[in-house]
């Protein structure tokens, strides 16, 4: 039996718009959802953030804040079943499985559909409109009984990937390919750009995905219109093709981490962070001169093997470059854990920080000393970069983080990459087409960390971009207005 909870966090009187946000169980999801919850309920909607217990545990801080301030946000849990699969009870994100749980993980996430119906129904407050996470396509019978709008969020996904994939999955291109590095050329897109096999992956193109992979498309094609966190000046081009390609309105309300201006809503977004670590991480930030530390980080899911751990630790090592460098919990085997505390971390003491598990990457982002991000190119990763003005070293491992380089680094020119290759879309721990020599990483970070002339162009461009990503989130601004005319559109 799957219990609902359902916490009055703040009472909500009943005459405005309410809408119900339904995010994935994965931080890469949850987190510019929260984002978005919060900047729903800041214009005066009344907002029901959907998600599990282990899961607001996480985010617990930002709720008692959001009590606080008497933003009209309310919390609900609904428990997630992972016993079905033989998971411990408070395995409840995608950041504490392995991918080969990937797919009995959306099955159980499915079962959440029954609570959610009845949450719905016994609320006093109809439901003006349900904004529920692309990789939620269950959530669309739900709507449908109701007879309540149901809009696609595809938060962790840019227009860029968006549309490369459609068409890919329209003209079937990669189908006629055997070899993977065979250049082609896009078709109907609107810049021409060579690509291969080897850089294109198939969403859910593994064995066994079909299903999940149908449903996700048929949601997509079934939902009244698209939330999206990109910005205009951003990926302007590729507005108007996935509109006319879906024939359905989309609003581009990003980039949502800028919703963050106070350092503590920075720190505390996604995860809890104890104060020590925060406090270091702050100190090594501050002992810096401006733009000269290299941030790396892969994002929650994406994880590497003792090996690669140690051969992008040498890289570092001879880049000779400051940085702040964010190892999973998940990655520590004793013999990394050995090799970090007993070797590495005293040989680099005086240039580089190791953390151990989760940081605040938008407070360390926005810190003035950070020049540089090496990244798996994740959505939410790139975007906060972005937004917030410092250029890339590109390292995608999974999914659509391949296409999203490309964005990066041959579209906007604001990274540089190291080059790999994907030939799955989900990630793998041990893939040798994602691995990268010390010799390539120390290149990349003299290129991007360095003075030479291409270095400060792409800053000055991150800059440029970071400046318009501000302008879309301020007043008056594209994103900021296409938030309002949201609202406005399920105004009672
Ligand atoms: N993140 C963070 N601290 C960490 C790791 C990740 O705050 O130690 C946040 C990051 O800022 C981003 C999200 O987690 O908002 C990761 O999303 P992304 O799309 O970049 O990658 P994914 O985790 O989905 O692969």
């Amino acid at each position: 039996m799957i219990e609902q909870m359902n916490l009055p966090m703040t009472s909500l009187s009943d005459k405005k718009a309410h809408f119900v946000l339904i995010p994935l169980v994965a931080q890469g999801h949850l987190i510019p959802m929260t984002d978005l919850a919060h900047l729903l309920a800041e214009r005066g909607v009344h907002v029901s953030l959907i998600t599990t217990p282990n899961n607001a545990t996480r985010i617990r801080p930002i709720v008692q804040r959001s009590i606080e301030t008497n933003l009209p946000i309310q919390f609900v849990e609904l428990k997630f079943p992972c016993a079905q699969i033989g998971l411990p009870d408070e395995c409840e994100n995608f950041d504490l499985i392995d991918g080969s749980y990937f797919l009995p993980f959306f099955k159980v996430n499915k079962l959440l559909r029954d609570p959610l119906e009845q949450y719905l129904r016994d609320h006093h407050i109809p439901p003006s409109c349900i904004i529920s996470d692309g990789c939620n396509p269950w959530t669309a019978e739900v709507a449908r009984r109701l007879c309540i709008p149901r809009l696609v969020f595809h938060g962790p996904s840019g227009l860029y990937a968006l549309c490369n994939y459609n068409t890919i999955r329209k003209s079937k291109i990669l189908n006629h390919l055997t070899d993977y590095s065979e250049q082609f050329v896009l078709p109907d897109m609107p810049l021409t750009l060579q690509s291969n096999k080897a850089n294109e992956p198939n969403f859910f193109n593994a064995p066994g995905w079909k299903e999940f992979h149908d449903d996700v498309f048929k949601a997509e094609t079934t939902a009244d219109s698209i939330v999206l966190n990109t910005f205009e000046n951003l990926e302007r081009q590729f507005i108007e093709l996935y509109e006319k390609g879906i024939g359905k309105k989309l609003w581009t309300v990003g980039p949502l981490n800028l919703y963050n201006k106070e350092e503590y809503s920075k720190s505390l977004r996604g995860n809890k962070l104890g104060a020590e670590k925060q406090e270091i991480v702050l100190n090594w930030l501050n002992s810096h001169e401006p733009k000269s530390i290299l941030y790396i980080s892969f994002g929650s899911i994406a994880r590497q093997n003792g090996l690669q751990l140690m051969e992008l630790g040498s890289g570092l090592e001879v880049a000779n470059k400051p940085f702040i460098w964010v190892v999973k919990e998940a990655e520590i085997t004793p013999e990394v854990d050995r090799w970090l505390s007993e070797d590495f971390e005293k040989r680099v003491q005086q240039k580089g920080l190791i953390c151990r598990g989760w940081v605040p990457q938008l407070s360390i982002l926005s810190h003035p000393s950070v020049g540089g991000f090496m990244t798996h190119c994740g959505w939410n990763s790139i975007l906060e970069s972005i937004s917030l003005g410092v250029p890339m070293i590109t390292w995608p491992q999974f999914a659509d983080q391949f296409t999203n380089e490309k964005l990066v680094v041959d579209i906007l020119g604001l990274g540089v990459s190291l080059g790999t290759k994907a030939l799955c879309w989900l990630p793998a721990v041990d893939d040798e087409t994602i691995w990268v020599h010390r010799e390539d990483i120390e290149k990349a970070v003299q290129k991007l960390m360095g003075e030479e002339e291409e270095a400060k162009e792409m800053r000055r461009r991150a800059a440029d971009m970071a400046d318009n990503a501000k302008k879309a989130m301020e007043k008056g601004g594209s994103s900021y207005d296409n938030i309002t005319r949201l609202i406005e559109s399920f105004m009672l």
